[in-house]
């Protein structure tokens, strides 16, 4: 069967548009767009039937005509009709297949367009929803008609929105990791810009004790406010990923943001050395190139003596998995100033070091965590310690070890649920008065 019978086939039980009519029969051909597909099977329907017309044949003809005039829209057949005095009831014409979805593609675009004028872009991606009686519509036809090229709507429209945004904002389609994600949805009239996180890595110094990574609600009052926190609803009035989320944040104009460590700190201690890894997810930023100088010098002039960030970089969102997997395993070196009741001497300490050097240490969790904590036991390596005396009942220990270990139970034994400690070999009890992370692998 030709094209354009089973086009005509099709218009005498459908109302089809130009677009539409070339879209069931997209495949075939290339460098012709639907639009023209379509228009050029319209008009050869009307130009042989004009040709029968003109040698005197009519009945068929007319009802020919009548057809891709009602239900194809067609303007040549409707004029023709007229002149032959037939009258055909012009309403409006609003196609089955797309529902009038394409011509309307336009208003939406510019919506788009506009919405974007505020948002720092390089690439973008192009979705649409569209109403599902429109799908299942253009399924049944599909099979009624047995049509094996066609493309479907959607297709079609997320194709001409993303080509002509192109050409109106100069910024192109990429679909693995596109900068903005435009959203058309035709069913609820509306267009949503969502543009993608951007990663920073970096790490972190803190210079001041008594201060959370994470922000601490009260645990009184579970954030409401109450006498004991001062009304603040909460423990701690900082945290360290606010210091560092909040301005990052208001410098890509973002909607939120996502703070995540390498690992965490206690509260009371400092952070020094190279400084702790993190990442922070910036979400829905309306701005993504900002030099990482900038931002790093933004963040520590605000947080002089709290916090300091550097090694910043851009990376991809997948660093984030790595980095809490990392920190379960990496080296980490703490400084720690431990009191020994009783007093220590130089033997003591030497036996301490021998005693440490490359060893397991098994630790139940601290009964301090145990509340937020499963109850489980850790085997952590500790790689070496290294010692000096500061006063006959002080010393200060360097200890290099594998991440996740607590290590003020390592000092205090926590009472003989970490073994060995320092109070066990000592014999004598130890306790860490001061902690500072020096290094973080
Ligand atoms: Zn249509
Ligand atoms: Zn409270």
């Amino acid at each position: 069967m030709y094209i354009t019978e089973v086009a005509l086939k099709i218009m005498s039980e459908h109302k089809v548009c130009n677009s539409c009519l070339g879209r069931l029969f997209s495949m075939l051909g290339k460098n012709v767009d639907n639009y023209s597909k379509g228009k050029a099977i319209k008009t050869s329907i009307y130009i042989s039937a004009y040709r029968n017309l003109l040698k005197g044949r009519y009945r068929d003809e007319i009802k020919i005509l009548e057809t891709i005039a009602k239900n194809g829209g067609f303007k040549p057949a409707y004029d023709t009709l007229k002149g032959l005095n037939i009258s055909i009831n012009e309403k409006e014409f609003i196609c089955e297949l797309c529902g009038g979805l394409i011509d309307k593609m336009d208003e939406y675009i510019y919506s788009a367009i506009d919405k974007l004028r505020s948002i720092e872009y390089n690439t973008f991606i192009v979705g649409v929803t569209i109403p599902s009686e429109l799908v299942s519509r253009e399924d049944a036809i599909r099979s009624k008609f047995k049509l094996p090229y066609v493309e479907a709507l959607k297709k079609e429209l997320n194709r001409r929105i993303g080509l002509k945004m192109t050409l109106l904002t100069g910024k192109h389609v990429e679909f693995k990791m596109p900068d903005v994600l435009v959203h058309i949805d035709f069913v609820r009239r509306n267009v949503n810009i969502k543009t993608r996180s951007v990663f920073i890595f970096g790490r972190y110094l803190k210079l001041k004790r008594e201060i959370p990574q994470n922000i601490w609600i009260c645990g009184n009052c579970n954030g409401l406010g109450c006498t004991q926190c001062n009304w603040t609803g909460r423990k701690y009035q900082v945290s360290i990923e606010e210091l560092i989320g909040e301005p990052i944040s208001k410098m890509f104009n973002a909607k939120k943001w996502k703070f995540h460590g390498a690992g965490r700190e206690d509260v009371d201690a400092r952070v020094l050395g190279r400084g702790r890894p993190f990442v922070i997810e910036i979400i829905e930023p309306r701005k993504r190139n900002i030099e990482l100088e900038n931002i790093a010098k933004v963040v520590n002039d605000l947080n002089k003596e709290l916090v300091k960030i550097q090694d910043l970089a851009y990376v991809n969102k997948s660093l984030v998995k790595d980095l809490k997997i990392r920190a379960k395993i990496a080296k980490k070196t703490y400084s720690v100033k431990i009191k020994v009741e009783g007093g220590v001497s130089e033997e003591e300490l030497k036996h301490l070091v021998e005693t440490f050097k490359n060893i397991i240490v098994e630790q139940r969790t601290p009964i301090r965590v145990l509340r937020r904590r499963a109850d489980k036991i850790r085997r952590k390596r500790i790689y070496s310690i290294d010692t000096k005396i500061i006063s006959n009942d002080v010393f200060e220990a360097i200890i290099t070890c594998q991440g996740g270990l607590y290590i003020k139970e390592v000092v205090s034994g926590d009472g003989g649920r970490t073994k060995p400690s320092f109070t066990e070999i000592l014999n004598k009890k130890a306790t860490c008065l001061e902690l500072d992370v020096i290094d973080v692998e």
